[in-house]
Formats: structure tokens, C-alpha cells, sequence
């Protein structure tokens, strides 16, 4: 595996930082990992994206530009990241996001406008939704404590203040949230997906624009299932398409759905799968595209008219004067063997 192939593993630029490329891993790992993905292949896929993670690594790691910090390399445990992490090294936000694509745009890469909203604690309450003033509480006039009556009133409790929580200072409702502690960002990227991702790879979308709230997002692919194909585990797309028995057995031109539209293909009565080499899904990322398998089933009318019947017999008569005609033919040779051996069968047994 060279670094290109790596950084395609795992679906990733070369220039994703280290703890970008980690939480990505992570993620692939989780989606991989063959105890909770039954697919054909995974754990052959898993060995691969660990591979290319190792591979990356050591090239990094051999660099003296090593940007790792020790809250990222902490653990080790290949569980998936929290599906939103504020990285307060560089003040961004993740946001993790799926996104579902035909079986044809994966194979053949498309460009998506990804558009919603996300929530982050408020920066001017930190989240807390209101702001302590340096005023007295009107509760409890800045003692922090309030008394309640207790057994019809003989008594008085004195309980710590709900309204300021115990330090007598006023509380204001924070304007920019509204109290909630929390704001809300539109994002709009538009993303290039490359051709060959599966269902379940992560995207890694860093933000593009500065200066504007910064977003990174990171999509999980869903490939929604095709009305015609199907993609094998290994990456192999098939198809299973009727044919008409008498056109397959004259060797006819029929018309065959290809991810990029229809296409000629030429049935052969000996054949019943046929390999259309290049056609098929992207072995690797942005790789060249496998092969397809177009499996036909031959399908005869299920009652032949006298016309047809008519002709059938027509066929089959012309056929077996070819047979007789020809003593090579290995129907022939069938049929005479069997006529000698049937003839043996009936002569009376000599030492009854
Ligand atoms: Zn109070
Ligand atoms: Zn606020």
C-alpha cells in the first residue's frame, strides 16, 4: 500500500489533520469492525483501513511536524468520536451528518449541496443561558436564602434561594440565546463526492470559508438500494435480467442496463453470466471502475401457441436430421449408445 492508496482507504485528502484523520479512523473502524458488520469482506476491509492508518502514521510521525495533541492520543479503544466535537485547539466545530446517494452516483462521484443547522453553547452566557449580574438577587434581597412557614406557620425554614442559587446576585435571562444557553448556525457547503465510496464511509468535509462560522463536517455515506443492481461485499455490482429463451438461444442483440445508461450486449446459448470488464463499481477510491456481471434467466412463454408449437416441431425435426447426418455430434453418439444398450436389456437371461 503506497501513501496515495492510504489516504484513498480511509477516504481522506493528504491534507487532514492528525486528529481529523483519527476521528475518521475511529469512525471507519466502528462501521468495519466484523463483529458488527456481517458484510462479505469486512474484516478483510477492516485490515486494510488499520493498514492505511498505520501507514499514515508512521509518515507523519517520522516528520518532526507531528500536530497530535495528547487529548486525541489518548486512547486507543477504536470507538467511534462523539457525533459533535468542539475542538477548542483551533475553535471549530464538527459536525457529524449523513448523506445518501444512488448506487450511480457513488460509482460515478457527484456533487451534493449539503445545507441545515447546527447548535453550539451560547458565547456569550457559556452556555448557561443567563448572566449573573453584580446587582442583589430580588429574591432573597443578596442573602442567598429564603424562609418558608412550616407546621401552620409556628416554625420558619430557611431554604438556600432557587432564583440565584444560594450566592445573592441577580440573575438576567442572556439576550443573544434568549435563556437557552444555546445558539443555532445555518451551514451550506457544497461537497464533491468521489467515485467508489460504500455505505457507511465518512467524508471528511473541512470548513473552507474563514471568517465564517467554521463547520467541519464529517458525512456517513448511505448508498440507497438500486431497482437494478446489486454491489456485492467485494465490491463486484451485478444484475439479474430476464431474457427471452428463444432470442437467447439464437444468439440475439439485447439491450442491458450499465450504470451509465443501456448498452448492446449479444447473448450466447452457452453463456448464462456475462462480464462487462470496467463497467462495474470503483475497486478503490477515485480508483478505476471493476467489473459488472450481468446474469440473464432465460424465459420461455409458459404455454407455446399451435403456432409456435407448429414451428418447435419444424425445429426440432430439422435438428435431428442434422444429428443423424453428422455421426460426431455427441447427441448422436448418445443416442446410439443408448439404443444398444436398451437393445442388451431386452434378450431373455441365458442362465435363468
Ligand atoms: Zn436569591
Ligand atoms: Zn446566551
Amino acid at each position: 500500500m503506497d501513501t496515495r492508496e492510504a489516504y484513498q482507504e480511509l477516504g481522506v485528502d493528504p491534507t487532514v489533520s492528525d486528529a481529523e484523520l483519527k476521528i475518521i479512523w475511529r469512525r471507519l473502524v466502528a462501521a468495519w469492525h466484523p463483529d458488527r458488520n456481517a458484510t462479505v469482506g469486512a474484516s478483510r476491509r477492516m485490515q486494510h483501513i488499520n493498514k492505511a492508518y498505520q501507514h499514515i502514521r508512521q509518515l507523519r510521525d517520522g516528520h518532526s511536524d507531528a500536530t497530535d495533541d495528547a487529548a486525541h492520543t489518548g486512547t486507543q479503544t477504536g470507538q467511534p468520536a462523539a457525533s459533535e466535537s468542539p475542538d477548542p485547539a483551533c475553535g471549530r466545530k464538527t459536525h457529524a451528518s449523513t448523506v445518501g446517494l444512488s448506487l450511480e452516483d457513488a460509482i460515478l462521484g457527484c456533487t451534493r449541496t449539503l445545507s441545515g443547522r447546527i447548535a453550539h453553547p451560547c458565547g456569550a452566557c457559556v452556555g448557561k443561558g443567563q448572566r449573573v449580574l453584580a446587582k442583589a438577587c430580588l429574591t432573597c434581597r443578596g442573602s442567598g436564602a429564603v424562609r418558608k412557614a412550616a407546621l401552620f406557620g409556628w416554625l420558619w425554614n430557611e431554604e438556600s434561594c432557587a432564583d440565584c442559587g444560594g450566592d445573592g446576585r441577580h440573575r438576567e435571562s442572556c439576550g443573544p440565546c434568549g435563556g437557552s444557553g444555546e445558539q443555532t448556525v445555518a451551514y451550506r457547503r457544497r461537497v464533491r463526492i468521489p467515485a467508489g465510496v460504500r455505505n457507511g464511509h465518512v467524508l471528511s468535509v473541512p470548513a473552507s470559508r474563514p471568517g465564517e462560522t467554521e463547520i467541519d463536517l464529517e458525512l456517513e455515506v448511505t448508498i440507497e438500494p438500486h431497482p437494478l443492481f446489486t454491489l456485492d461485499g467485494d465490491g463486484l455490482l451485478r444484475c439479474e435480467m430476464p431474457v427471452n429463451g428463444y432470442a437467447w438461444m439464437s444468439g440475439r442483440w439485447v439491450e442491458v442496463p450499465t450504470p451509465t445508461g443501456m448498452q448492446q450486449m449479444r447473448l450466447n446459448r452457452n453463456a448464462m453470466t456475462y462480464r462487462l470488464s470496467g463497467q462495474g463499481f470503483p475497486t478503490t477510491l477515485r480508483g478505476p471502475r471493476g467489473d459488472y456481471l450481468v446474469k440473464i434467466v432465460p424465459v420461455f412463454p409458459a404455454q407455446d401457441d399451435p403456432g409456435q408449437e407448429a414451428l418447435l416441431e419444424a425445429l426440432i425435426a430439422k435438428s435431428n436430421e442434422a444429428v443423424k447426418a453428422d455421426r460426431s455430434q455427441p447427441l448422436g453418439q448418445w443416442q446410439r449408445r443408448l439404443k444398444r444398450w436398451n437393445a442388451r436389456q431386452k434378450e431373455p437371461a441365458r442362465d435363468a
